[in-house]
């Protein structure tokens, strides 16, 4: 428990409404979206400037007072929830930090507090003709803050790359209080160690992100999102080739779906229909978009589709004629992991391999799943532009789903291993957090750990900033 004395001071330092003690406020942020962790902590810091956020760390430094933060709670590893395995640690809100959003149109560039939504900074962009190309499915909730300390992916890294890729630069407070301000809409800067982008995927263990700068694009103007079956993810991958070499590389989105995944999301989320009249093993949802406003591609995609048709690579396939008819597509895609958890338990793999081998990974891993457990459902789904799969083993129908979900070690384990084989990561978007923290022990090199170990001894030599994520 934390002494009297330092929630009083913490408190005195917040101010008024910088901090709560209000167990009923603090509530919904120790437990997450899929109710697999649970944690505890008496107070919560939420500032909502950088100044009196560096004054609590600083103070957190000096007496050694563990920190947990948090953006919009979507994590889903368990990183942001404090308290967990009984540890004893302050929960570090950026829900204030909203204050500033500022688009610079002449640098294509976005600059946003941390606990600014993804959905915010899109619509900031679009109100000056420009795309934050970050999206993703908790874009309602998810914060500057939460994006680059996961590194998130989302539907766009195909076109546009990872939140790495788009972050220009950070205002960070590190975990002695000191503040780190590189807030910079420069795209070269080659003057030593690139702190920014070391706080990118640092989850939390390196520092407070207060502020990010991001890069943004013109615009897409016109898309054209296709929702088409394919036999096999060796298929999809050989669309998605032709796509991007008829399309002149204008291929936003290419997302692959299992038939079971679809059918989940018929049977539990209301309003969504099957866009094509027949079943099928797989699909694939892409978007083709440009932000010239004449109509040369709309020609080179349904010259591409007819070819691809004619070829027998497409079964079956329908183009959307409309923004409602492109939003319910997504909808499919974008529901998919809510239609999960109305199903049942699932063991859920969020991993990459290179692209041209997501089809065998498949093929190997589903085996390996198979023979484990007969009866497990496979959902593998996701953003397959990126190699990216969200390998998720479901409960048998009818099973015991606390029985099941207590295989998950074993089951993660046997996945794991054949992600390694194929020269894969296990964490391709959620990040570490507390849930894969063992077995990024088991499965990093030594010299890599040593190396993440000692950056993290140097920054936070009192070992205060989410001790208890990404390291055993
Ligand atoms: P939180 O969950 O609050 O925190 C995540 C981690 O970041 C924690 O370790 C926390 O300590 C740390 N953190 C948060 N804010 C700060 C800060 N200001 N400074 C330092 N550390 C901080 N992710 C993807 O990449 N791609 C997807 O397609 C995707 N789809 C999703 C779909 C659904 C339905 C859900 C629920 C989640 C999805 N996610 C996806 C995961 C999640 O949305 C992302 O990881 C997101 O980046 C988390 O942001 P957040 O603000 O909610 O962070």
């Amino acid at each position: 428990m934390l002494a009297d004395i330092h929630i009083d001071n913490l408190l005195s330092i917040a101010g008024p409404k910088g901090a709560t003690l209000d167990a009923s406020v603090i509530a919904p942020h120790l437990r997450e979206w899929r109710n697999k962790f649970e944690g505890q902590t008496s107070l919560m810091l939420m500032p909502s400037d950088t100044t009196t956020a560096a004054k609590l760390i600083t103070y957190c430094h000096e007496h050694h007072i563990p920190v947990v933060p948090q953006g919009g709670n979507t994590g889903l590893v368990g990183g942001g929830i404090p308290g967990l395995d009984g540890r004893s640690e302050v929960l570090f809100s950026t829900r204030r930090m909203t204050d500033h959003c500022i688009v610079n149109a002449e640098d294509f560039s976005i600059t946003a507090s941390a606990g600014s939504t993804v959905a915010a900074l899109q619509a900031a962009a679009s109100e000056r003709g420009l795309l934050f190309p970050l999206s993703l499915a908790s874009e309602g909730s998810c914060t500057v803050g939460g994006v680059v300390s996961t590194n998130a992916g989302g539907i766009h890294v195909l076109r546009y790359g990872t939140t790495r890729a788009l972050t220009l630069g950070v205002e960070a407070v590190l975990p002695t209080g000191a503040v780190v301000d590189e807030l910079t809409a420069l795209r070269k800067n080659n003057t030593g160690y690139n702190l920014s982008q070391l706080l990118v995927g640092a989850e939390g263990t390196l520092g407070i992100v207060t502020k990010a700068t991001f890069k943004l694009y013109p615009q897409e103007i016109q898309k054209h999102t296709c929702f088409l079956a394919v036999e096999s993810p060796q298929k999809a991958l050989a669309l998605m080739a032709s796509a991007r070499r008829a399309t002149g590389d204008r291929v936003s989105a290419f997302e692959l779906i299992p038939r079971m995944g679809l059918d989940f999301v018929l049977q539990h989320i209301p309003g969504t229909s099957d866009p094509l009249g027949g079943s099928y093993p797989w699909y694939v949802l892409t978007e083709i978009a440009t932000s010239k406003p004449d109509n040369a591609l709309e020609a080179e995609v349904l010259s591409w589709l007819e070819a691809e048709l004619a070829a027998g690579t497409i079964l079956d396939g329908a183009v959307a004629s409309s923004l409602q008819q492109a939003q319910d597509f997504w909808k499919l895609r974008e529901s998919m992991s809510e239609a999960q958890k109305l199903e049942g338990g699932s063991i859920k793999h969020d991993i990459a391999v290179p692209v041209s081998r997501v089809p065998a990974f498949l093929e190997r891993a589903t085996s390996a799943v198979q023979n484990f457990n007969p009866d497990a459902r496979l959902v593998a789904f996701g953003h397959l532009g990126d190699g990216n799969i969200h390998f998720n083993v479901m409960q048998p129908s009818g099973s015991d789903k606390a029985a099941f979900l207590a295989s998950w070690e074993e089951m993660s384990t046997l996945v794991h291993d054949i992600v390694m084989e194929f020269g894969g990561s296990i964490s391709a978007e959620h990040g570490i957090g507390t849930l894969k923290k063992d077995e990024l022990s088991r499965l990093k090199s030594a010299s890599q750990l040593a190396a993440m170990k000692a950056i993290k001894a140097a920054l936070d030599p009192h070992n205060i900033m989410n001790p208890g994520c990404l390291f055993t």
